[in-house]
């Protein structure tokens, strides 16, 4: 009997610990969706005047003033000698990215992170310098470069883009001459709104416009063996490599290897192409891509707004420009 009584003590304890911990973790779970909510209210974003920038070179979290930030991202992003608005309208890219990352929790124990390839590129003030010497800008130059970019932080305190009152993921890249791209065609299946394709003027002087780059037979077959999209690859399939498919913007969308497709954004990332605004030229040992323009081709153009900015666009039209239906508005002012 008292073996018995004492085995029902024991099941009743573990019973008793058991709804104990449910309450506990589920006041928990709670307590930080409600946290995770306050985290990112645009209130609280507002007031911030200081984020938590992870360093990729060292490994280090740091606490950065956030006008310091956007001035770092906007110098190692956009040209200084591009004009005012162009430049302008490339902080407020920057601010908006920053949000939508801090909102998203894009990155784990930090606000943002200084690798370009994850979030956006940062380079330090003396960095910067050293970069603007080695391209042979002059002192007095820099100096007026300087200027420029800290009056567009200062001029557009607070200024974000949003659609239907939430924050974009706002994307940009170099150059897409004739349209830019609509983000659907590229990643998902999901239809960004304010990612469409839309039609863009740019000079013809930008350096990157035109790049060519040739791939011997073999290193073409080799590469894409060793990334397992195909087994193998015979003269006469390399021959007979083909455009399968193209995008809204007249962009590949993917190529005919055998009877292999694959995405001309994988192709890209493979082979170094600036673009998949491409066409291709095949001999018998070697094929050649001729791309126009850099980047992905989502979002705004930074030649493009360069240009735009030249024919009186103010940042205003440039962003309305690049983002299809989307607010501009300044969380300083609580206008959201
Ligand atoms: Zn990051």
């Amino acid at each position: 009997m008292k073996s018995r009584l004492f085995f029902l003590y024991i099941i009743s304890a573990i019973l008793g610990i058991i709804v104990v911990c449910l309450i506990i973790f589920g006041r928990e779970e709670k307590f930080e969706e409600i946290q995770h909510v306050e985290k990112v209210s645009i209130e609280e974003l507002a007031s911030k005047d200081k984020i938590a920038l992870y360093d990729v070179q060292n490994g280090k979290i740091r606490d950065v003033d956030l006008k310091y930030y956007l001035y770092c991202v906007t110098a190692s992003e956009i040209p200084f000698k591009y004009e005012i608005e162009a430049i302008k309208a490339q902080v407020i890219v920057a601010r908006t990215y920053l949000y939508n990352k801090i909102i998203n929790d894009g990155e784990e124990n930090a606000d943002v992170c200084t690798d370009y390839k994850h979030c956006q590129a940062f380079n330090e003030l003396d960095k910067l310098e050293q970069i603007w010497k080695d391209k042979g800008f002059t002192d007095e130059e820099i100096a007026i470069g300087e200027r420029k970019i800290k009056e567009a932080v200062e001029d557009t305190d607070g200024i974000i883009i949003t659609y239907q009152g939430k924050v974009i993921n706002a994307l940009f890249h170099a150059s897409s001459p004739i349209r830019t791209e609509d983000a659907k065609a590229i990643w998902s299946n999901e239809d960004i709104p304010y990612l469409k394709s839309v039609e863009n003027e740019e000079d013809l002087d930008y350096e990157r416009r035109n790049s060519k780059v040739s791939i011997s037979f073999e290193d073409f077959k080799n590469v894409l063996v060793s990334n397992s999209y195909i087994e193998s690859l015979s003269k006469e399939e390399f021959s007979n490599i083909h455009i399968s498919e193209y995008t809204q913007s007249e962009r590949v969308k993917s190529i005919e290897v055998g009877n292999t497709k694959i995405k001309a954004e994988d192709l890209r990332q493979l082979f170094g192409l600036n673009s998949t605004l491409f066409t291709m030229e095949i001999s018998d040992d070697s094929i050649e891509f001729n791309v126009l323009g850099f980047g992905h081709g989502v979002g705004m153009s930074q030649v493009g707004a360069n240009h735009y900015a030249k024919e009186g666009y103010t940042y205003e039209q440039i962003i309305h420009h690049y983002y299809t239906d989307v607010d501009i508005e300044n969380v300083k002012r609580g206008e959201i």
